[in-house]
């Protein structure tokens, strides 16, 4: 079956950690006016993004989110970060720390999108908006 016009995706780049997944789908669809989100996942992708160290997988991440923004039109970004991260054994301070330098350097890759929203999934697995960047927003300013 192919996606129709309007099918709303969004991408999402979260962690690889199973249990995540579901939380964050759920979350994402009860909050925002999406069908479908479209998950791109690393092992603690913003410790990736944030670094900027490791070309290729930031290339793999982009390469994906090309066809989530550019096919699926996709209007927003989420980046998850989550307790006990295996891919990135930090505590949670530094984790959003990372979170929001990895929003910083996603706005930096100029996708035509709405928002970059960051969120946290907790210990019992609930997940919470931790910060948001407004991208058309600043696109208007800049006119
Ligand atoms: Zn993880």
């Amino acid at each position: 079956m192919k996606y129709s016009d309007i099918d709303k995706f969004a991408s999402v780049i979260n962690c690889m950690d199973g249990r995540t997944q579901l939380p964050v789908l759920q979350w994402i669809i009860e909050n925002y006016d999406i069908d479908y989100p479209d998950m791109i996942t690393e092992a603690g992708p913003i410790k990736i993004i944030a670094e900027n160290k490791d070309k290729k997988l930031i290339e793999a991440i982009k390469y994906r989110l090309n066809i989530s923004v550019n096919k699926h039109h996709s209007r927003l970004i989420f980046v998850v970060a989550h307790y006990d991260c295996a891919g990135n054994p930090v505590l949670k301070q530094k984790q959003l720390k990372q979170l929001k330098k990895a929003l910083k350097r996603i706005k930096k890759w100029n996708y035509d999108v709405d928002k970059i929203i960051g969120l946290w999934v907790g210990k019992n697995w609930n997940v919470k908006p931790v910060k948001q960047l407004i991208i058309s927003d600043q696109k208007n300013k800049d006119k």
